[in-house]
């Protein structure tokens, strides 16, 4: 698949080559350039077609210039131990469950795809990735755990110290082999700030041939759609998919999906407080600004990243986006209230960011008619402990996968908020 930067025609790259890369060279955002058109591809599919089918049949047509159906397959199937759920929760709204993967979020069918995929195309070039990746707590858990046990690819990960919860210090120091922490005396700014030294320097990017897997990878956000397809055959209608959304990746790997022939009504973009999307669909201006902290963190994002790729795709028109997409935006008092409801009407938790998308699922069902909704649900509760017990006075219960960490040790080396120090340890391991 050719891709090409959101911010010049000229700066292009092959899908294999793109997911080594991230970020484009002139600060753009890989998307697709080629014309798509999976019609026929989707009508194949039915209610039992499995998850992993769906996701073969759609990389293998996505990268059928890049590897073959076999290739398509392993990177598939190595990817994907785990599977979407749709669960009706109340009248006609349907929860599409992310949180069955390691570590108990939707992040993890990105990661996992990406780590598989990076291995797949090394093992042709006897070459070797370092994966350099700051975090400040949830994304870095989940490339973790996907790039764990890897070949040819090592995971350095920097974290600020003191400043990520104990389960999250866990997930990330207590893997080994491959994966390595570096606990920073320092902000997640710090971090970030290192890694992107890091990177400019290209004499030592080349060295160590250091790449990154953050959210903008186009290798993170394609598998994305797969779920989309699976959620739809499902159904005996077109549905509305809402998405609770931060760096809106998660919802454009949706748009891609229908953009390539999925049939779908609409699509809600629920946001927290942090609402520059909703307002952008209401105003026609696009005003990116500080974020603010809300009880779903993970959607505190005040410029989201992926906003360049549907520019792209709706060419800048904001009368294309309001064709097919609908903002709204979710207070914390609504955020808890409808976490309490649901719990006391249909006995299921959900976690803070789910709980925006249903709020807004069942707002679009009251005002504009009783269509059939999916809304997506990133994250187990059970990652949300503080919140929820603030919330409904209730202690989730841990899962299985994150309730085993506790009792595992803790390896992480504790360095200054420095780039050299991130080149001493790159000279003392590899
Ligand atoms: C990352 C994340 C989101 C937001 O997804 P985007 O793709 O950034 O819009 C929502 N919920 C949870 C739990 C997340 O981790």
């Amino acid at each position: 698949m050719l891709l090409k930067s959101t911010r010049n025609d000229d700066v292009t790259a092959r899908f294999r080559e793109a997911i080594f890369i991230g970020l484009a060279p002139d600060g753009g955002l890989y998307y697709p350039a080629e014309e798509i058109d999976f019609t026929g591809l989707y009508s194949r599919f039915d209610r039992g077609t499995p998850f992993n089918t769906i996701a073969t049949e759609m990389t293998a047509a996505f990268l059928k210039d890049e590897t073959d159906r076999e290739g398509a397959a392993r990177i598939v199937d190595r990817a994907f131990t785990f599977e979407p759920a749709l669960v009706e929760v109340g009248e006609g709204i349907k929860i599409l469950e992310l949180f069955h993967g390691p570590t108990c979020a939707f992040k993890d069918f990105g990661a996992s795809f990406l780590a598989s995929s990076m291995e797949e195309f090394l093992k042709d070039r006897v070459e070797r990735a370092i994966i350099l990746t700051a975090t400040s707590g949830d994304t870095g858990s989940a490339v973790a755990r996907a790039f764990y046990g890897k070949k040819n690819i090592d995971v350095v990960i920097l974290y600020p110290s003191g400043r990520v919860s104990p389960l999250q210090e866990k997930q990330l120091t207590t893997l080994g082999g491959n994966i390595h922490a570096l606990e920073v005396e320092g902000s997640f700014d710090d971090c970030q700030r290192m890694v992107k030294e890091a990177f400019n320097d290209s004499s030592l990017k080349k060295e160590f041939g250091l790449s990154s897997a953050n959210s903008i990878n186009i290798g993170r956000l394609f598998p994305q759609s797969f779920y989309y397809v699976w959620a739809r055959m499902q159904m005996d209608e077109n549905p509305l998919f809402c998405v609770p959304s931060g760096n809106f990746g998660n919802i454009t790997a949706g748009l891609y999906a229908s953009h390539w022939g999925l049939p779908a009504e609409r699509f809600i973009a629920a946001t927290n407080a942090n609402n520059v999307v909703p307002d952008f669909l209401e105003t026609g201006v696009y005003r990116p600004r500080p974020s603010q902290t809300t009880h779903s963190n993970a959607m505190d994002v005040g410029a989201p990243s992926n906003f360049e790729r549907m520019e792209v795709l709706y060419e800048r028109d904001v009368e294309n986006f309001r064709r097919q997409i609908q903002g709204d935006w979710v207070t914390d008092r609504e955020t808890e209230e409808t976490m309490v409801r649901v719990y006391r009407d249909y006995n299921y938790l959900m976690c803070p960011h789910t709980a925006v998308g249903y709020l807004a699922a069942e707002r679009y069902r009251q005002n504009f008619g009783k269509k059939a909704v999916i809304t997506l649900s990133t994250a187990h509760p059970g990652k949300f402990v503080e919140v929820v017990d603030q919330v409904l006075g209730i202690q989730p219960e841990l899962p299985p996968e994150l309730r085993s960490l506790l009792n595992k040790e803790k390896k992480a080396e504790l360095v200054k908020s420095d780039v050299g120090e991130i080149e001493k340890y790159l000279r003392a391991h590899f």
